[in-house]
Parts: structure tokens; sequence; C-alpha cells
């Protein structure tokens, strides 16, 4: 079981803010912005590179999610950033496909 898949069984307590079929949403435990969610795939997809087309209505889910959480945390007219890590390089230390959405602050670009 993947450390998300534990929140989802509520193995694992976390501050959930949304749950439907397909997806969990909760607060970053190491928040990097005063609003840091993270939008999980109940299904543990390990990453955006190992989705395939049949994933496409999950993928769009979630984006969907991520906008509409953004907007119930009032930072959809101030902004905000919806981030996916992939891989080494990409900054994934979870290898459960997981979506940021970062706001309340300005964010920096490009970022480090
Ligand atoms: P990434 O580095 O893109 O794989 O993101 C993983 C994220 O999961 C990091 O931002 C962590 O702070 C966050 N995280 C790790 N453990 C937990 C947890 N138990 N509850 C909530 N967030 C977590």
């Amino acid at each position: 079981m993947t450390l998300f898949e534990k929140i989802v069984a509520r193995e694992i307590p976390a501050d959930i803010l949304h749950e439907d079929d397909l997806c969990i949403a909760f607060r970053d435990i190491a928040p990097q912005a005063p609003v840091h969610v993270l939008v999980v795939p109940k299904r543990p997809l390990p990453r955006v590179a190992e989705a395939r087309p049949g994933d496409e209505p999950l993928l769009g889910h979630l984006l969907l999610t991520a906008s509409r959480l953004a907007a119930g945390l009032g930072i959809a007219e101030s902004g905000f950033r919806v981030v996916i890590n992939n891989g080494r390089d990409g900054g994934e230390s979870v290898p459960h496909l997981h979506v940021h959405v970062l706001g309340g602050r300005p964010l920096e670009w490009p970022p480090g």
C-alpha cells in the first residue's frame, strides 16, 4: 500500500478537504505556501508518465477537482499553481500520483 492509499483507507490521519469516487484531497503535511493541497487518485497510479489513454477521464477529473478546490479555498482570483512532480529529476518523493495545488502567496518562476 502506498502512503496515500493509507490516507484513503484512514490508516494515516490527514486533513481531508474533499473525497469522491475517484480521488481524495488533503492538506500537504509540509506546506510550501499558505494553501498547499494534494489531489490524489484513489487508484495508485504511480506517476503521470505511467498514465494510459484510458486514464484520460481520471486525469481530467484531478485537474477539475484541483481548480474547484482552489476556488473553494479562496485562491482562484489571486492565482495558484498546479504541479505534478514526475520521477527523480522532477522531485517526486511519493510514488502515487498527486497534483499539488499551491497558492496564497506570489509563487516564483522558474522553479528551483
Ligand atoms: P512529491 O515530492 O511531489 O512526491 O510530493 C509529495 C508530497 O507529499 C510532499 O509535498 C510531502 O510534504 C507530502 N506528504 C508526505 N507525507 C504526507 C502525509 N502523511 N500527509 C500529507 N502530505 C504528505
